[in-house]
């Protein structure tokens, strides 16, 4: 893993961290993260089969582009992003967004949920698994901005990021790329509003860090793109060579 003094590398889970996690599930045998109820022994630690079952996998049925589920995955006949200028090359997403997965980033997002986390970087590293970009060779999550970061306790993109970064043995840098703006909840804005909220919200500490490199840029949620774009806008000024907008769920 790169290090920098400057930047935190994502410590990769050691013994001491999976001896404490077969502890706790010990003393807490799992539940599903969706409909609460317990889990049998299994490969299936975080949601029961009925709600598994509910999850859409997008695997090859989301655009290229923009990674809105859909049928035909072709950049061409996708209504959302034909009209949309993004900055990043291409987009993942593991899941659509929907009961089940919402509960799972939920329980990551607002309980700092690591098996949530785990899960989630799991399911990213499988959906790049065979993306034509997955040679991409620097991941970096979307920030938050310090106050938010400092509300929360944690950034949820990080901890997803982090277990990507683990599991496909690709370098992390968290740190580089900053929100220095805090911008408004997005929920209820329009896509054009979206845009003009994070237009100049992120900057880079030390541009020379992505100069020439392929970046996989990590969020939990993407619903309409702007903040990855506009990351991507950041990166690619700094002279990435090109982004990856990775998410564990597309609404
Ligand atoms: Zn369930
Ligand atoms: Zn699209």
């Amino acid at each position: 893993m790169e290090t920098s003094a400057d930047l935190l590398p994502f410590p990769k889970p050691g013994f001491a961290q999976r001896a404490f996690s077969g502890l706790f599930d010990l003393l807490y045998p799992p539940h599903c993260f969706h409909c609460a109820q317990p889990l049998p022994d299994g490969p299936n630690k975080y949601l029961c089969d009925r709600c598994f079952k509910t999850v859409r996998i997008l695997k090859g049925e989301s655009c290229p582009r923009c990674a809105h589920p859909g049928k035909s995955p072709t950049g061409e006949d996708c209504q959302f992003c034909r009209t949309r200028t993004l900055r990043f090359d291409a987009a993942v997403a593991a899941v659509e967004f929907g009961d089940a997965s919402r509960a799972i980033i939920h329980a990551l997002k607002y309980h700092g949920n690591m098996p949530a986390a785990r899960l989630l970087g799991g399911w990213l590293a499988a959906a790049l698994n065979d993306h034509p970009m997955r040679d991409s060779n620097l991941i970096i999550p979307v920030p938050l901005h310090r106050s938010r970061l400092a509300h929360r306790g944690f950034n949820q993109a990080l901890l997803i990021a982090g277990t990507l970064s683990a599991t496909v043995n690709k370098p992390l840098h968290d740190g580089n790329l900053r929100r220095i703006r805090h911008t408004e909840t997005q929920t209820r804005m329009s896509v054009a509003k979206r845009e003009e909220n994070v237009k100049g919200a992120f900057s880079l500490r030390k541009p020379v860090l992505v100069a020439g490199r392929s970046i996989i840029l990590v969020d939990d949620v993407m619903t309409t793109g702007a903040t990855m774009s506009e990351c991507a806008r950041i990166l690619k000024a700094a002279g990435a060579r090109s982004v990856l907008a990775v998410v564990a769920a597309r609404a």
